[in-house]
């Protein structure tokens, strides 16, 4: 067994502290955040930085995503599909954390050139099944409040999760983890993390998944994204929704306690402000375009953050000996991070031999 020093708790660091100590590794966890909670209600986009993980709506589509992203990222995403099955299996709770069933995507009449251009991009996909158009009765039965008049699709196998609760439930679950709160680190080296107070600390194998903050050792940029929580107790919703559209791309994500989230922008900018009045005004006219029984719903909460990309928007898992680095999850990280995990600990050659995880 060995020991492991993972800088960064956002979603990669949480999940390789779990499932490595899982494993048996001995692991330490720095991260600059007070603690393993969610920050409050918003305190995100404030001062401190926080793991973009937080703020995510959770959509695990990664057909739909094929919108935005190359086959090797929808791939990375169909294979992660049964393990975020099985690690919400694993991780319990009252509320299930992840939903592994289906989504819609959806389009208006006139953006039928959009929705066909992605579902074309399907063949890039072939151990995907095949989205199901569905007739208006059919939308009906599925998502009673969807606006009439809408083209839509149902894509098998898709799924959600809670990010919030995700994140926290991993920190709560990974048994015997060293966790640093408070502590950022300055550098990765191979067999070492420096900390910001002047420590070293020694492991035989060191992960970087500090998202922006491996900067200037990566070359990342952060991409805002904005999103809104509704609170909309009297509208159904079962599963996400993507809207296809010219200008926005559009997701709706039912949580529990009759909220659906409603998100996210996409700016090429570092800015981690509140979101600014366009993005809500077009986010939530497209959102009510789709259910517009949201009319009455209750903004609770806007949220900005970042995601860390690199240059093409591919993740990256770069290994020597000691140092194992993995980084530029963009916009899909919950989606692939199981199967990036896998890979990264095959390349670093560290058994963590899961087998429920693959199911
Ligand atoms: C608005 C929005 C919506 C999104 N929606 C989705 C979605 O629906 N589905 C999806 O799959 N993805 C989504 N994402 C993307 C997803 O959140 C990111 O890809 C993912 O969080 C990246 O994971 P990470 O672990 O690399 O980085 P992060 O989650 O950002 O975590 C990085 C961690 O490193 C820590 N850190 C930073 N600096 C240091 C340091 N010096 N020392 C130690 N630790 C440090 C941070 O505190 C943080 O805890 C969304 C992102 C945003 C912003």
């Amino acid at each position: 067994m060995a020991r492991i020093g993972i800088a960064g708790a956002g979603v990669l660091g949480r999940l390789l502290a779990w499932r490595l100590a899982r494993t048996g590794h001995t692991v330490s966890v720095f991260d600059p955040a007070a603690g393993p909670q969610p920050p409050a209600v918003g305190q995100i986009g404030a001062a401190a930085p926080h793991a973009a993980g937080f703020t995510a709506a959770g959509m695990l589509s990664p057909i739909a995503e094929l919108d935005h992203a190359d086959a090797p990222i929808a791939r990375l995403g169909w294979r992660s599909l049964p393990r975020w099955r099985a690690i919400g299996d694993a991780l319990g709770g009252d509320e299930p954390l992840v939903r592994v069933n289906d989504s819609l995507l959806l389009a208006h009449g006139s953006d039928r050139g959009a929705a066909q251009r992605v579902l074309a991009r399907l063949d890039a996909l072939p151990e995907a099944p095949r989205a199901e158009a569905l007739t208006r009765v059919q939308q009906h039965a599925l998502e009673p409040a969807l606006a009439p008049g809408l083209l839509a699709w149902r894509l098998p196998g898709e799924g959600q999760l809670l990010p919030r609760e995700t994140l926290l439930a991993l920190a709560q679950q990974a048994h015997g983890v060293q966790w640093h709160w408070g502590c950022a680190i300055t550098q990765a080296q191979p067999g070492r993390l420096l900390a910001a107070d002047g420590t070293a600390h020694a492991f035989d194998l060191a992960i970087d998944t500090r998202g922006l903050g491996a900067r200037p050792e990566l070359v990342l940029r952060g991409v805002r994204g904005e999103l809104v929580w509704l609170h909309a107790p009297g509208v159904a919703l079962a599963r996400p929704l993507r809207l296809l559209h010219p200008r926005h791309r559009v997701y709706l994500v039912p949580r529990p306690g009759g909220r659906i989230v409603v998100g996210a922008s996409e700016i090429e900018s570092e800015d981690r402000s509140p979101p600014s009045l366009r993005s809500a005004v077009e986010l939530l006219s497209a959102a009510h375009s789709v259910l517009p029984e949201l009319a009455e719903a209750r903004i609770e909460h806007l949220e900005s953050n970042l995601r860390p990309a690199r240059a093409d928007n591919a993740p990256v898992i770069e290994h020597a000996a000691g140092l194992l680095r993995i980084n530029g999850l963009f916009r899909h990280g919950w989606l692939i991070a199981p199967a990036l995990v896998d890979d990264a600990l095959a390349a670093a050659d560290i058994a963590a031999p899961l087998e429920t995880l693959h199911a």
